[in-house]
């Protein structure tokens, strides 16, 4: 079986791409599981970047098929805000209530059409040739008056989905994960996989 190493040190990220390329020819390993520690400066300016940089980061360190990801919130009226600085927005160590507040505050007296965001997430891969695929996707919605739902994680309680009626945060894992911007970006990186 070939080894695919996943940069992460996310555990349900691990989980998550485990069941999505389930049934390929792969065994997949976090960074630890492939003994790699690193220490990766994200300072890119797009979500592909910053996957690219991550993904080039450990292939130099093994040789093998690397997978990397990088994701964030877009808000439009923020000009979209806070993006690759989503996870350090507000500062790394404020609790997401806060952010979330910051965000819902920026956007005070704005109305429901003019609300519009998405996740984007992008998923890079360097092949053992050292050949390059980077695949993007988004999950669109808007940002809500104020927080709802205890599931997920980060801004998920204020991303209102029009069509669910609720947040992401108001779905299961298994729902958010058939419409989230790193489930499609994962089955993307998938279908590259399975034509290789
Ligand atoms: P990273 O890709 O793990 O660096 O995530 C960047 C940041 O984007 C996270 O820390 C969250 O703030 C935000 N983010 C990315 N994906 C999601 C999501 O599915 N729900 C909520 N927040 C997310």
């Amino acid at each position: 079986m070939k080894r695919l190493i996943f940069a992460t040190g996310n555990k349900d990220k691990m989980r998550e791409i485990r069941e999505i390329m389930a049934g390929l020819d792969y065994e997949i390993l976090s960074m630890k599981e492939a003994g790699i520690e690193l220490d990766i400066e994200e300072n890119g300016t797009t979500f592909a970047e910053n996957a690219m940089i991550k993904a080039r980061a450990v292939f130099e360190q093994c040789h093998e098929l690397v997978l990397a990801d990088d994701s964030g919130l877009e808000v439009d009226h923020m000009d979209k805000q806070p993006g690759v600085f989503s996870h350090r927005f507000g500062g790394e160590e404020t609790p997401y209530s806060i952010k979330n507040q910051m965000i819902i505050d920026n956007l005070d007296g704005v109305p429901d059409e003019k609300r519009t965001a998405r996740f984007v997430c992008a998923i890079a891969a360097v092949f053992p040739d050292g050949s390059e695929v980077t695949k993007v996707a988004a999950m669109e919605g808007r940002i809500a008056y104020k927080e709802a739902g205890t599931n997920g994680f980060g801004y998920d309680p204020i991303f209102f989905l029009p069509e669910y009626g609720c947040t992401s945060a108001e779905l299961t894992p298994e729902q958010k994960n058939e419409i989230s911007h790193r489930g499609k970006a994962l089955r993307l990186m998938r279908e590259e996989l399975e034509n290789r």
